[in-house]
């Protein structure tokens, strides 16, 4: 299929990026630190801890964006307006206010974990089967550049509700550092320069609709060059236009109209793709905020975020699955890399990733069996389906409900499965601990780089294609009642099953560490490495993030993998009856850690992608309280 080549030509030029990355890579962290996983390992590191906050991002001057608001006295939510406003700046190609995101927030002071769901909905015009022409015609790529892929914008309403809600600054404040980098420019780094070759930007030249974004990223229809000052006066405009007027202009004035006008643009002249937004879909969207969901694994809770994404129920049923097993355990044939511990993580992943495409959706819209998917003696009986030496031959989904709501029936081995469409690699997290120990895990996107390719003109914003994530063939079952693998079809103003998983992981009730990836599925495993490495395999958070990652994200599809595992243990793998991928690298994890013991915090970023970190001594950040009056000193 077109999407899977289109991914691996992505992926082999990641891998290269990579190359060029990790040269960069010594100038480019701000402040890079060694870092201690758990409290007990961190001294003989040498690498002191922060008490004033850490900021973790994919892009360094986010970072320090982030850091600046900390150290004025803001807190994390604050830092992540902030952080969140850069990116839309300086990693265009990965979120921004056309898209949306699921933000985990740790709240110190009430001891409470919410989790802010701004993610992009459907329209209410929008119908089950409005992808099935591109099935047969265009594929994903042409219904992906096209406005009927742009789902209703949710990141402004879901930044300004949180900052509402917790923070301590204004909407304009957060925005300001943003304004200034779009107006005074910055230098592009290398990822920036990369992504701007993408084929996302090349299409339909000559014709307005796509010909705005290439203006700001292609200017003559070449890519941005490492090093230069880019500009970006338009969104600076909308930014200071959001910042005076709040988001209203956005859902309801000037901007609003602006997106329904510039979500008409279809590929190939395609009828089907005409968006179908309204303005009425954009005045109504809301932010919900959710309970995350959470279980334990081992001697830790992990809370990450439930439907409508995939994230935290597929992230702890696969950790639940192998927990029986003793991951960290060399002698026994596990620890880290070996034979024993990938296959048995595969296969989890495998079984997991085949209740999924069945189960998940929004939950306001399908029942998700949350309680049935995680319980005890349903993941006893999947679990058993797992021998560390052997793969299985064909994995199926089955009937969690029984173990989720008394009384209904369920019927075992279901033969249905949603068709797995693999999508973007894209996408953006970002981790923030403040001086009080609130913590903030981000993960936000436009969902493929670049999302449709649409710039909302004039506005220097680019439009998500979040809608592809929905079923694009719908799944309905003809006996509903019995079995809905539907939960994830299209619906009027219902969110898409997404796999973005921000995370928090807390030894007792204190949170301990944060993370998350982008990646498309693969977050989802992308996110289990990183446990697995910290939790069995005691790793620093540095190396628990740089170790190579192995992925798999449907029942019986192809494993990928990196560079960096044992060529021996990939061919038993196979031998075992595993397809493997050329490697290609998976998400892109940034994560704090926070020592309670020592009340000392740390951070990591993925050498993945460039990575920004900066770490704050206490003595560095004033206390907001003592100095409320001299504000809008915006550097
Ligand atoms: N749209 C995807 C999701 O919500 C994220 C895309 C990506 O990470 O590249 O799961």
């Amino acid at each position: 299929m077109e999407i899977f080549d289109y991914l691996q030509i992505r992926l082999t030029k990641f891998v290269l990026l990579r190359r060029k990355l990790l040269l960069s890579l010594s100038t480019l962290l701000l402040v890079s630190t060694g870092l201690p996983a758990w409290s007990d390992n961190s001294e003989s590191l040498g690498v002191p801890g922060v008490r004033g906050g850490v900021v973790t991002t994919s892009e360094p001057n986010a970072a320090r964006i982030g850091a600046d608001i900390l150290r004025k006295g803001g807190n994390a939510i604050d830092a992540a307006a902030a952080v969140q406003f850069a990116l839309n700046v300086v990693e265009p190609q990965s979120s921004g206010i056309g898209g949306g995101g699921f933000m985990l927030i740790y709240l110190a002071k009430e001891k409470k974990t919410v989790a802010v769901d701004s993610r992009e909905k459907a329209p209410a015009a929008a119908t089950p089967d409005m992808f099935v022409p591109f099935v047969t015609s265009g594929g994903f790529g042409v219904a992906s550049t096209s406005g009927v892929a742009v789902g209703v914008p949710g990141t402004l309403l879901g930044v300004a509700e949180a900052l509402d809600s917790w923070g301590t600054m204004s909407l304009s404040e957060t925005l300001q550092p943003a304004i200034k980098l779009a107006e005074e420019g910055f230098r592009v780094g290398p990822r920036l320069a990369e992504s701007s070759d993408s084929s996302r930007l090349q299409n339909e030249i000559g014709n307005p609709a796509y010909d705005e974004a290439r203006k700001v990223f292609r200017p003559g229809n070449a890519p941005l060059v490492e090093g230069q000052l880019l500009v970006q006066s338009d969104m600076a405009r909308t930014l200071r236009m959001i910042a005076d007027q709040g988001t209203d202009v956005f859902y309801k004035g000037d901007i609003a109209q602006a997106i329904i006008d510039t979500q008409k643009a279809t590929r190939n002249g395609r009828a089907e793709g005409i968006g179908r937004m309204t303005l009425e879909d954009l005045a109504n969207y809301n932010v919900v905020i959710r309970e995350p969901i959470e279980d334990e694994y081992r001697d830790f809770t992990i809370k990450s975020m439930g439907p409508p994404s995939s994230g935290a129920l597929t992230v702890l049923q696969i950790l639940k699955l192998v927990e029986r097993f003793p991951m960290g355990d060399e002698e026994a044939g596990f620890g880290f890399g070996s034979t024993r511990t990938l296959n048995v993580m595969i296969e989890a992943m495998r079984l997991a990733f085949a209740d999924r495409a069945v189960w998940m959706g929004d939950e306001d819209f399908v029942d998700v069996p949350t309680v049935g998917l995680l319980a005890d003696d349903y993941i006893e009986l999947r679990s058993a389906l797992i021998n560390p030496d052997v793969r299985q031959v064909n994995v199926l989904p089955d009937d969690p409900r029984p173990f989720d709501t008394a009384g209904v029936q369920g019927k075992t081995k279901l033969a249905a499965l949603s068709p797995v469409i693999e999508k973007g690699v894209n996408t953006t997290h970002f981790s923030i601990v403040d001086r009080e120990g609130n913590v903030v895990s981000y993960t936000t996107t436009i969902e493929s780089g670049w999302g449709t390719g649409l710039m909302v003109p004039g506005f220097g914003f680019l439009l998500n294609n979040e809608l592809t994530d929905f079923n694009f063939v719908p799944a309905l079952n003809p006996d509903p009642a019995n079995f809905n693998p539907g939960a994830n079809d299209v619906a009027p103003n219902k969110r898409p099953r997404s796999s973005m998983s921000p995370s928090i992981v807390f030894k007792g009730k204190k949170p301990v560490a944060a993370y998350g990836s982008p990646g498309g599925s693969t977050i989802i495993d992308s996110v289990v490495n990183v446990s697995m490495n910290l939790i069995d395999h005691g790793m620093d958070v540095q190396e628990a993030v740089d170790a190579p990652r192995i992925a798999q994200t449907s029942a019986n599809g192809t494993v990928r993998r990196e560079i960096g595992f044992s060529e021996q243990v990939m061919a038993e793998l196979a031998a075992l009856g595993h397809t493997l991928r050329d490697p290609a690298d998976i998400g892109s994890v940034q994560a704090v850690i926070i020592d309670r013991d020592k009340k000392t915090q740390y951070g990591a970023a993925d050498r993945r992608r460039v990575g920004g970190i900066v770490t704050l001594d206490r003595n560095e950040v004033r206390d907001r309280d003592d100095e409320d009056d001299d504000e809008d000193d915006d550097d």
